[in-house]
């Protein structure tokens, strides 16, 4: 019997992208990477990353030092309980540095190799896998090996791409702001009544030990060919069969509100995105000085043995400080 899985894309999706990650010492968890890994365990996915890696090709970093930074990764998530499956990885570029590693590769992600070589070793069902990632290329590959897709989208590449399309036209199937509503979307994909797995598949937990990463991805590389693979990409036909007509209507409302739903959730956090200020806060802070100032000035005032140097000198501070406030929300208003 066939296992699914989701394939997460390595950078922006479950771990900081600084550059050219070239020591285990960068590698930083994003937030709630882990928690997101474990609930899609819990789904019954097996978890496999993968990574195009040209800083390789690029001679930024060894293989033997990136299979170090994913060590360091496997054991920054293990600390919290969360475990893949296999790191799949391409270090080929064709403007890449070192002879070894210059070349155009399938395995290099638009292209889907990663991901049909995975299910090959893994015998998984591509239909009901998914793939997670930041990028046009983690859709486009994703969608070609078959998989339906997440688009992680945050705010400041929404801003960069300005369009609902990726930039080479590849569209995900769905948009989540980071992945642990990725994980949402999924789970909420597979409580669709659409949707041939059952739900009592969540209750499949596997929390398994991880295997080993995959070592030789490039020897495989060299004989690979792009596949493109449509035809598994359209599951509609067989859903209409098992499910009576009324049902359908009811089935595509509910993904369409869905849809609706999670792009107003992507709008809102946008716009909190966007409210957010630097100068704003700094206001907020000095306005609360301001007050303290206030106080300790009618406390001098009141005070027994009142000396009024001491008086406007509070005071002074609380003008001074008031007009920093102001300041700070007139820079915030001009931002
Ligand atoms: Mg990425």
């Amino acid at each position: 019997m066939s296992d699914k899985a989701v394939f997460l894309d390595r950078d922006d999706t479950l771990i900081e992208d600084s550059g050219y990650i070239n020591d285990p010492d960068q590698v930083k968890l994003l937030d709630g990477a882990a928690e997101a890994l474990i609930e899609l365990k819990k789904l019954g996915y097996k978890l496999v990353v993968v990574t195009n890696q040209s800083a390789i090709a690029r001679g930024i970093v060894t293989e033997k030092v990136l299979a170090e930074i994913h060590e360091r990764m496997r054991q920054l998530l293990a600390e919290k309980n969360a475990f893949l499956d296999d790191i799949y990885y391409c270090p080929y570029h064709p403007e890449g540095v070192v002879p070894k590693y210059r070349k155009e590769s399938n395995y290099r992600k638009p292209n889907p190799g990663m991901l049909l070589e995975a299910a090959d070793d893994m015998n998984l069902e591509l239909g009901e896998s998914w793939c997670i990632g930041n990028s046009s290329s983690d859709v486009e590959a994703g969608s070609r090996a078959g998989c339906k897709t997440v688009l992680i989208d945050t705010p400041s590449h929404q801003r960069e791409a300005g369009s609902h399309m990726s930039q080479d036209g590849a569209s995900p199937d769905y948009r989540a702001v980071n992945i642990k509503e990725a994980v949402n979307i999924i789970k909420k994909h597979l409580r669709s009544p659409s949707d041939e797995k059952p739900q009592s598949q969540e209750a499949a937990v596997d929390l398994t030990e991880p295997t080993h990463d995959h070592e030789a991805a490039q020897d495989a590389c060299e004989a690979a060919e792009p596949e493109p693979q449509a035809q598994q990409h359209e599951p509609e036909p067989e859903r209409q069969e098992q499910s009576p007509e009324r049902h359908i209507p009811t089935a595509k409302t509910d993904e369409l509100l869905g849809d609706i739903l999670a792009q107003l959730k992507s709008m809102q956090r946008t716009e909190m995105f966007d409210e957010f200020s630097v100068m704003r806060l700094m206001a907020g802070v000095v306005q609360v000085l301001v007050l303290f100032c206030l106080l300790v000035t009618v406390w001098f005032l009141m005070s027994p043995n009142r000396q009024d140097n001491l008086v406007f000198m509070a005071l002074g501070f609380a003008i001074v400080l008031q007009l920093m406030a102001l300041t700070f929300y007139t820079m915030h208003g001009r931002k």
